[in-house]
């Protein structure tokens, strides 16, 4: 953390983290690899994961040399099945982490409670959870530690960016050594994500979303833009420059997109309404989030007939139809056998990655926009 990154984490604590010590990174992985680290977690050490996720999430548990146990999902939630999880503990579990899907809060008093039960820690996963509550309290409290992503898809973006915050003072400290040691990114990456922070400023609308996605995409893998994932990324050792801090553009992102939290509260909730009306009586199609959980969702959840027809169309019609995780492990290039990950594992994360799609609810989606999208889904439902 530097000078100019503090005020960052010092707000992101007071209005996000409940107060906690926070510590920022480069990105959202970065800082879980930082907990795990301050967690001594080390080859022969295992860590509880949801069968649902993205790649990246399970790269720093990899990078620590242990093994990741895949834990299925409740399909109502999105979030590991807390009766699978006891289940899946060993003598050789150091870790579960929750991770609170499409901003849906897991069961945290059954997921602390195993924890509590087993000795072993739970690390709360908050990167679609930014502002979620579960029984009152913020998603990001109530684990040992969590962190957050600042992505471009994510409720705040910093463009690519993360955040640990950490409920106990012993391991606070840990955490704050590390991230002392974290790289500055170069001069040469801080600027490009300063421009592409402002390309997606200016360019990136609903109507562009998939053209916009694409040919950032393409100049990623030409490596003339920073993107937030790379190929590299399939293969689980660390890389040189992964561990690297957050820069001042970055954190300057993050006070602006912390000071208007409230509006981007706001009309997620409207576009949430909206999305609720249009698919009254579906609800067996729509996420149902545990008792006590009030989710910020980053992104609506929706079950639908056929997918690959729903993202094809979408696109050809310009809304902006998203598919998150289109793998047990998402994306669907993943390996899945370098990841400890065999097919068939988590029969209902992978339906879910078969049949959900989502719904777009950040600030620059209209309500016309939002109408449109809704109804077009909901004339492919799944099982209809
Ligand atoms: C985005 C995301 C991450 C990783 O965040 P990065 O900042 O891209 O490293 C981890 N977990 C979940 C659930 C995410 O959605």
């Amino acid at each position: 953390m530097t000078k100019q990154t503090a005020p960052y984490a010092a707000r992101f604590s007071q209005q996000i983290a409940g107060g906690a010590p926070c510590f920022p990174f480069w990105k959202g992985r970065v800082a879980l690899y930082a907990i795990l680290k301050a967690l001594g977690i080390a080859p022969g050490d295992e860590v509880v994961v949801p069968g649902y996720t993205c790649v990246m999430n399970i790269n720093p548990v990899k990078y620590c040399g242990a093994c990741p146990i895949y834990v299925d999902i409740d399909p109502k939630t999105y979030n590991v099945d807390p009766g699978r999880v006891e289940a899946a503990i060993t003598p050789r579990t150091r870790v579960i982490i929750a991770q609170h899907t499409y901003g849906i809060p897991c069961d945290m008093d059954v997921l602390l409670a195993i924890g509590k039960k087993h000795g072993v820690p739970v690390i709360e996963d908050c990167c679609l959870a930014l502002g979620s509550t579960y029984k009152g309290r913020l998603c990001g409290t109530m684990g040992v530690a969590a962190y957050w992503s600042f992505q471009w898809s994510k409720t705040v973006t910093t463009g690519i960016g993360g955040m640990a915050a950490v409920n106990d003072p012993v391991l606070a400290e840990k955490v704050r050594v590390l991230c002392a040691q974290a790289k500055n990114p170069s001069l040469r990456t801080t600027t490009l994500l300063d421009l592409q922070r402002l390309a997606h400023r200016f360019l990136l609308y609903p109507k562009t979303a998939a053209f916009a996605t694409a040919l950032f995409r393409w100049l990623t893998a030409k490596g003339v833009v920073i993107g937030s994932s790379s190929s590299q990324e399939f293969n689980p050792v660390e890389a040189l420059d992964f561990f690297m801090g957050m820069s001042v553009g970055q954190a300057r992102a993050g006070l602006r997109g912390l000071s208007f939290l409230e509006k981007n509260r706001d009309h997620r909730q409207e576009l949430l309404k909206l999305y609720e009306d249009e698919l009254k009586g579906k609800e067996a199609l729509l996420p149902q989030p545990p008792v006590g959980g009030a989710p910020v969702y980053v992104r609506y959840p929706v079950r639908v007939k056929d997918k690959q027809f729903i993202l094809k169309e979408a696109v050809s019609r310009r809304m902006e139809i998203g598919s998150w995780f289109e793998s047990p492990l998402h994306p669907h290039e993943t390996p899945l056998s370098p990841y400890n990950y065999t097919l068939g594992q988590c029969p209902e994360a992978e339906r879910a990655a078969r049949e959900v799609v989502n719904l777009p609810l950040h600030p620059r989606v209209t309500r016309t926009e939002a109408e449109r999208s809704v109804r077009f889904i909901a004339e492919h439902l799944a099982g209809e």
